[in-house]
């Protein structure tokens, strides 16, 4: 659509702002459980890319949660085997390991999909794993939330772009998992500090 005035993409805005607000709301009483794909496949990350393709295509699924030592420590999604396999010409034998994003943003199951939506579009990630008594349960992505509202997740950004400063403050409920870069001990719980990613042990010990 195109705008002859300023003021009419100041409206637009504002009317995306409200209907942001009226979406987000309803959103608020849909859990991530109730919409998530169950079963995940957690695989080890010693398979090689070419294993890994074809674990997806046989199964119909886009994401593999890669775990090392029963914990799990990253995540390849089908993009990954566009944007780094294709993209950088890796060979087939390459290692899950050496492609998989680390730590693995995940959200509990019982957060709600507006929460999930903002973690998504704060953390520019597509897939969500869910996480109940410490255990991957599931995978929301980007297109299971779209399926319910398809503009969520657009109108998120927006939203997160209108409110910059207070969104960084907002406590989002999410959880980080991977290992501590200071112990190397395995966490669900990793916090950014001083552009290190720590267990809350480690954390303790250098504040
Ligand atoms: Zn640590």
């Amino acid at each position: 659509m195109q705008y002859k005035h300023s003021h009419e993409i100041f409206f637009k805005k504002y009317i995306n702002l409200g209907l942001y607000i009226f979406m987000a709301r309803a959103m608020k009483s849909i859990t991530v459980e109730e919409v998530m794909s169950r079963n995940p496949r957690i695989v080890s990350g010693e398979l090689t890319v070419e294993e890994g393709a074809k674990i997806l295509k046989d199964l119909g699924i886009s994401t593999l949660i890669i775990e090392e030592e029963g914990k799990p420590v990253g995540i390849v999604t089908d993009r990954d085997f566009v944007t780094k396999i294709i993209a950088e010409g890796l060979p087939p034998s390459t290692k899950l390991r050496d492609i998989m994003s680390t730590p693995i943003i995940m959200i509990p199951h019982k957060e709600n999909l507006e929460d999930a939506a903002k973690i998504m579009t704060r953390r520019k990630i597509r897939k969500l794993p869910v996480i109940k008594d410490d255990k991957i349960v599931g995978i929301l992505s980007e297109n299971d939330i779209a399926r319910i509202s398809p503009d969520l997740i657009a109108l998120a950004q927006e939203y997160a772009n209108i409110h910059q400063e207070n969104s960084e403050k907002e406590k989002m409920e999410e959880y980080i998992a991977g290992k501590c870069e200071v112990c190397g001990q395995f966490s669900l719980r990793l916090t950014l500090y001083n552009g290190m990613l720590v267990c809350p042990e480690c954390l303790d010990s250098m504040r």
